[in-house]
């Protein structure tokens, strides 16, 4: 027996799992993908790329900005003298409204399939300088500044089918900050409407609709008496049960009366957050109280606030909305939808050292080295006040 063989027998011995010490992989059931979990390389040195901080000192009102209030744009419109949230066409929209007839005789290894949809920017504040996550603290509050963000997403959903009666689905997102490939600091989200469900949200519906609909999960001890409106077994309204009734709820970041927050167990991004509505199901953002479309206002100000709070930066993320598709499309597939949102951030141990997807990830699958656990606790306990408020009153 050579020392090598000797050294594999060994570790082929079986020892007692430790999530904080062991590799090992968790299964994202929205997707039905896994990631490998590397907890002990959370000690190794960093020798790899440092970005540079983000300058934090703009003006309120650039007058080079296409999205400040009284602008002109690219294209010749005029933006509105805004006051509160405003949104408009994406003058460089990535879809456009006109129906084309598909590619015929395609070879099934060169497929395409015409694509149609509009494309609309909104700008989330008049003031040039501000994020989502400054409309948390005073003299801004996320019941004055952040529901009209909420109520503009919910006029959106409502007239784009109104209006095109070809929209499959509403993909509302921000992409913010530089690390993010967002090219104006102008506080602002999209919304892209198209023909078709796209990958990601097709995805997923096609997992709650299973998760709904298979037997197993009709258990009380699976699916924990969270039932959706036709009282049937919801997987994601599991997942904030679960996660809220788990002694010391690890991975909960904030909660309030109607959504909790949490890092996903398998979660992938280093401090990917999952916001999700803890106690009803809601299939899109029409069919929300006002005192969810509140709650929701207000827990999207903490989350923010205090991934900013984080590492004292403005903390660049992707972050999407995903629902049920619009009425147009709606299949009984779709009816065990649930609005969820999802922050995707890539930075990982400072606001200059980001995680990038490569190697291993691109080639075999994602991979983390801090846990869920580790980043929930962190996030949790940073401040509930934006640091730039605090930075300017001084020690006191
Ligand atoms: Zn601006
Ligand atoms: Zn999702």
């Amino acid at each position: 027996m050579t020392s090598n063989a000797a050294a594999s027998s060994s570790h082929d011995e079986l020892v007692d799992f430790d999530p904080t010490e062991h590799p090992h992989r968790r299964y994202n059931p929205l997707t039905r993908s896994w990631v490998l979990c590397s907890p002990h390389r959370t000690k190794r040195p960093w020798q790899g790329q440092e970005e540079s901080p983000q300058g934090t000192s703009l003006p309120p009102y650039d007058p080079k900005c296409y999205l400040c209030p009284g602008n002109a744009r690219a294209t010749g419109g005029t933006n509105d003298n805004y006051t509160s949230t405003f949104f408009f066409e994406n003058d460089y929209a990535a879809l456009k409204p006109q129906a084309v007839a598909p590619e015929t005789n395609q070879h099934p290894l060169l497929q395409s399939q015409p694509a149609r949809g509009r494309c609309y920017v909104i700008c989330f504040n008049p003031q040039h300088n501000l994020t989502l996550a400054q409309l948390s603290t005073v003299p801004f509050s996320p019941e004055e500044h952040i529901v009209p963000i909420i109520e503009s997403w919910r006029t959106i959903y409502r007239q784009i089918s109104v209006e095109n009666p070809f929209v499959k689905y509403v993909q509302i997102f921000e992409n913010k900050g530089s690390a993010m490939g967002c090219s104006n600091p102008h506080p602002h989200g999209q919304v892209w409407s198209l023909d078709y469900i796209p990958e990601e949200p097709s995805k997923e519906l096609a997992s709650l609709k299973e998760w709904c609909r298979n037997p197993v999960n009709q258990d009380e001890k699976i699916n924990l008496g969270a039932l959706d409106d036709q009282k049937r077994p919801s997987m994601l309204l599991t997942l904030a049960k679960l996660e809220l009734t788990t002694e010391g709820q690890p991975r909960v970041v904030v909660a309030n009366e109607h959504f909790v927050a949490l890092v996903p167990y398998w979660a992938v991004w280093p401090f990917e957050v999952l916001l999700l509505p803890a106690k009803r199901q809601i299939r899109h953002v029409l069919e929300m109280t006002s005192s969810e479309v509140v709650a929701l206002a207000q827990i999207l100000a903490e989350v923010t606030c205090k991934l900013d709070n984080l590492f004292q930066c403005s903390f660049p993320y992707s972050m999407g909305v995903h629902q049920q598709p619009t009425e147009k499309s709606q299949g009984e597939e779709d009816d065990s939808a649930q609005f969820h949102v999802h922050f995707y951030p890539p930075l990982l141990r400072s606001a200059s050292v980001r995680k990038f997807l490569v190697g291993f990830e691109m080639m075999a699958e994602p991979q983390r080295d801090l846990t869920a656990e580790q980043a929930a606790k962190r996030i949790r306990e940073c401040a509930d006040r934006h640091y730039l408020t605090t930075m300017k009153e001084g020690p006191n």
